[in-house]
Formats: structure tokens, C-alpha cells, sequence
């Protein structure tokens, strides 16, 4: 990312954003980040250690190193529902 502002030492910059309840359980973001996503039995993915909402979507904040890799998991899915937001000004980047 260019703009790299300083944040609070362990202020975690971004939410990536999981719409599971529209997820087809393509596979493609575990595929790409295999860190942060596994396929869950029901066959939808998961965040790795995101919190579940009422909703239904699923939520986990990261900082600056995780970026790339998020980004690039929510790019590759097709239908659209791995959205990543600046936390600081709730900007949705994806
Ligand atoms: S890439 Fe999208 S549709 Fe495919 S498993 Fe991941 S979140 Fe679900």
C-alpha cells in the first residue's frame, strides 16, 4: 500500500470483512491466503480466528503485514463477499 501513516504501537489499521452467508465455498481465497482462510464443513470459508456476527459475517482485524495477502484473497473471490476497511476512516478499500 503507499500510504503508510503511523499508527498507535498494536493499533491494528484494518477489518477484513467476510459476507458468508453469500459465500459459494469456491475454495479461491484459501487458495491464495491460506493463512487467514480455511473451508469450513459447511462448505463456506472462514476467517482464521474471525469473530462470527449475528449477521452472519465474520470479522477480523489486521495490521499493515497482513494487507497484501487479504487483498489479494478478496480479489480473487468471485461473488464478492471479502471486503477489506480502513478502520480509521471506515473507508471500504474492497
Ligand atoms: S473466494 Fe469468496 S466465494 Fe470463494 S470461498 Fe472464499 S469467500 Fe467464499
Amino acid at each position: 500500500m503507499a500510504e503508510m501513516e503511523l499508527e498507535q504501537e498494536g493499533e491494528k489499521k484494518f477489518i477484513v470483512q467476510h459476507d458468508r452467508p453469500e459465500c459459494i465455498g469456491c475454495a479461491a481465497c484459501t487458495a491464495v491466503a491460506p493463512e487467514f482462510w480455511e473451508m469450513n464443513d459447511d462448505e463456506k470459508s472462514d476467517i482464521i480466528g474471525g469473530k462470527d456476527k449475528d449477521d452472519g459475517w465474520q470479522e477480523l482485524d489486521i495490521d499493515d503485514k497482513d494487507y497484501t495477502e487479504n487483498f489479494e484473497a478478496a480479489e480473487s473471490c468471485p461473488v464478492n463477499v471479502i471486503h477489506i476497511v480502513n478502520k480509521k476512516t471506515g473507508e471500504k478499500i474492497i
